[in-house]
């Protein structure tokens, strides 16, 4: 059987490599288009402050997490055209987009909640990013202080000395910065320490085995102690049960996302939350006629 399998591997794996290329070119050909076409938005994802005694989960802020409608195949996932867009070196004008729609829209709100953007490792070498986000803060006018750009640390390995620079210019503009799924890369101890970070957001595989692995437990409740000992907040991803957010909230965890909280919405769905403006129908249209 195994040796059937191989066989049929073999004739088969040329065409089939030919394909996802193929697959691949085209998809970078409409990824080019999609944000012209409208099909790229943006969903945003609840966080909280960790309940307190009356047992309210305080929303503080959103994560704007991006998605992509594509015409023929449906919605293609972030973990599929993020890094289709950075290898083609489209991200870095994904990425400014992206940055300027969660910002205008933030400053839209009634209620000046943070905002959290994801910014990946091309953005970060390859674009001019402190001029970027100053002309964007600029251009929206949303409060500095409501921003909060979060980086892996993979951007940093690549070049500690850029990488220093840069957020240091980004925290001299107002802006926050947290750090992503921290615990699932490379994690060193002198990145927290160099780097100015606002914020560490523990990874999510770490919270989803809260209850099931003592070590999670352990690596959890150390990673806040750590945080709070540098004077930066930690945030947990992906709480989905009532017991992990009570663990959380017990072990002093400033913040907590996940689906227990709110799952990733356009913002309509939480326009209570934010306080969208009212949608108003376009008098302007008719007075321009008159005008005329
Ligand atoms: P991330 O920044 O770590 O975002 C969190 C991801 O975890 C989101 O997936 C979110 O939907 C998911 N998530 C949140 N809570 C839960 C939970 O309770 N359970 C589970 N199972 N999942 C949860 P999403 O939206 O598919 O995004 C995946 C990744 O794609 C993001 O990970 C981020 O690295 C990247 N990404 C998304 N939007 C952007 C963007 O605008 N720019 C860049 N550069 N990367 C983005
Ligand atoms: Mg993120
Ligand atoms: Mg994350
Ligand atoms: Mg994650």
């Amino acid at each position: 059987r195994a040796k059937a399998r191989m066989r049929g591997s073999v004739s088969v794996y040329e065409p089939e490599m030919d394909r996802q290329i193929r697959d691949r070119r085209v998809l970078h050909q409409d990824l080019s288009k999609a944000v012209k076409n409208g099909e790229i938005s943006l969903f945003y994802q609840p966080q909280a402050r960790g309940s307190g005694p009356n047992g309210n989960n305080e929303v503080v802020g959103f994560e704007a997490l991006a998605r992509w409608r594509h015409p023929t195949r449906g919605y293609v996932p972030p973990s599929d055209f993020i890094p289709l867009a950075e290898e083609s070196g489209l991200i870095v004008e994904l990425g400014e987009w992206i940055l300027r729609e969660a910002c205008r829209q933030a400053a839209s709100w009634a209620n000046p909640l943070q905002v959290a953007v994801n910014l990946s490792p091309a953005q970060f070498l390859n674009s001019d990013l402190v001029s970027v986000v100053h002309t964007i803060l600029l251009e929206t006018g949303l409060n500095p202080r409501r921003l909060e750009l979060e980086v892996t640390e993979g951007v940093l390995i690549e070049d500690f000395d850029r990488g220093l620079s840069l957020l240091r210019r980004l925290t001299a503009l107002g802006v926050r910065i947290s750090m992503d799924d921290f615990g699932s890369g490379y994690s060193s101890l002198t990145y927290l320490q160099a780097f100015p970070f606002d914020k560490i957001k523990i990874d999510r595989a770490f919270v989803m085995n809260l209850g099931h692995n003592p070590q999670s437990a352990a690596i959890v409740r150390a990673v806040i102690g750590l945080g709070h000992g540098l004077g930066v907040s930690i945030v947990a991803e992906g709480v989905e049960t009532q017991q992990q957010l009570h663990f959380l909230v017990q072990e002093g965890c400033d913040a907590v996302q996940g689906y227990y909280i709110g799952k990733p919405h356009p913002i309509e769905h939480y326009a209570e939350l934010v306080g969208l403006p009212e949608i108003v129908q376009s008098p302007p249209l008719a007075d321009e006629r008159i005008a005329e």
